[in-house]
């Protein structure tokens, strides 16, 4: 087997829950985009201390959907945690998101998408797909590495993204392409998302050669960018072990205008986020009765 067959893929899309009219804690807009920076904020999509954040009940509806229409387990209790990190994208130091650990999981675990590879199905395994807050949007004067200064806007932070964690079951960057493509149109056809709005889908792409460590890709805008950015890392990373040069497991920026991926950091541990229940939100009891209701509000979906 070639070293471009020997290829894994897991990837983790954040999909904006853009249909939805407030963000995922806070009255604050979710349409966002074009207004002036740092206008559509409140207090707790700020962070201020004392403020108190209330989870959006269509966010957690989206969420319920989403799973469904993966094959997913919904879990009938679920948290949500803080993940600390001290970051100009995020004011309060932590960013409130779910959290899989003893006891504690996930809004929905496991499940499966199809996808058509050409005249061949393959099913692509679903890890888990949880609710998270968007950061700040920031923005660098040309590639991040060069920019003499970094802009924050907040507008965007706190709106409610559906994070969905694939297994490391993609096998090309074609496939990374047509999985998403495929996801697209199953979070438009629920009415989670608009598409075609700039940034509605990011995803981070793990990529791994012949059993070597991983990399993270992180923040690739569109799909278009996701085939590319992990045809050049699979390339990168063939051409280093053809060197005889060691691999390491780190996180890498797409760089857009270079067309290249650059080293951001050596990946940093779980243990660093020191995530702990969010102690401001009690935790959510998801019946069987409201996920039957759900279901029966949900549309047709494209398989069927
Ligand atoms: P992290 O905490 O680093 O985000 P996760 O276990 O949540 O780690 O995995 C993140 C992503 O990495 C998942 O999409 C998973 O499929 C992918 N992944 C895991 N192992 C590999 C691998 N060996 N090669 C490529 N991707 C992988
Ligand atoms: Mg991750
Ligand atoms: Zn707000």
């Amino acid at each position: 087997m070639s070293l471009e067959e020997n290829v894994l893929i897991g990837l983790e899309v954040h999909c904006q829950l853009t249909n939805l009219k407030t963000k995922l804690f806070c009255g604050c807009s979710s349409d966002y985009r074009g207004k002036e920076p740092n206008s559509n904020v409140c207090v707790i999509c700020l962070g201020h201390p004392g403020s108190l954040p209330k989870p959006n009940r269509g966010a957690v509806e989206y969420a319920i959907m989403t799973g469904l229409a993966l094959n997913s387990t919904i879990n009938s209790k679920t948290s949500f945690y803080r993940k600390n990190y001290f970051y100009v994208d995020m004011s309060k130091n932590f960013q409130i998101s779910m959290y899989e650990t003893n006891g504690s999981a996930a809004i929905c675990t496991g499940g499966y998408l199809d996808i058509n590879v050409g005249a061949k199905k393959k099913r692509v395994r679903i890890t888990r797909i949880q609710l998270e807050e968007d950061p700040a949007k920031l923005v660098h004067i040309g590639p991040i590495d060069l920019s003499p200064y970094t802009l924050v806007d907040y507008n965007r932070a706190g709106m409610a993204l559906l994070e969905v964690v694939t297994e490391p079951d993609l096998a090309s960057p074609r496939e990374a392409r047509i999985f998403l493509q495929k996801l697209r149109s199953i979070l438009e056809h629920i009415g989670a998302l608009d598409g075609g709005l700039e940034g509605a889908m990011r995803c981070d792409a793990n990529v791994s050669v012949e059993g070597r460590a991983r990399v993270e890709i992180k923040n690739i805008s569109s799909f278009k960018e996701v085939e590319r950015a992990l045809s050049y890392e699979i390339s990168r990373q063939i051409s280093q072990i053809k060197k005889g040069e060691r691999v390491v497991r780190e996180t890498r920026h797409w760089d857009e205008i270079r067309k290249v991926t650059i080293s951001l950091r050596e990946k940093e541990e779980e243990y660093d986020y020191r995530y702990f229940p969010e102690p401001d939100i009690v935790p959510l009891h998801i019946t069987p009765e409201y996920v039957k209701e759900i279901r029966s509000r949900m549309p047709e979906l494209p398989d069927a």
